[in-house]
């Protein structure tokens, strides 16, 4: 599931148990191990995306490449 944090970013968080830990290396979340869907992958880039451009500058832009 994807929801919008406090200061308006886009949050990625697990459709099984609702926390927001993943481990990035398998896309699987780090409490209950579920897999990130393809699906909510590309639409939290999406959602990443809209929010960089609602960002006046790049710096906000998250680097965890
Ligand atoms: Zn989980």
């Amino acid at each position: 599931m994807i929801f919008t944090n406090p200061a308006g970013a886009p949050e990625l968080a697990c459709d099984e148990c609702g926390c927001r830990w993943f481990d990035r290396l398998h896309d699987a979340c780090y409490e209950c191990g579920a897999p990130v869907s393809a699906a909510a992958l590309s639409e939290y880039q999406r959602a990443l995306e809209e929010f960089g451009k609602s960002c006046s500058n790049d710096r906000s832009r998250p680097s965890t490449e």
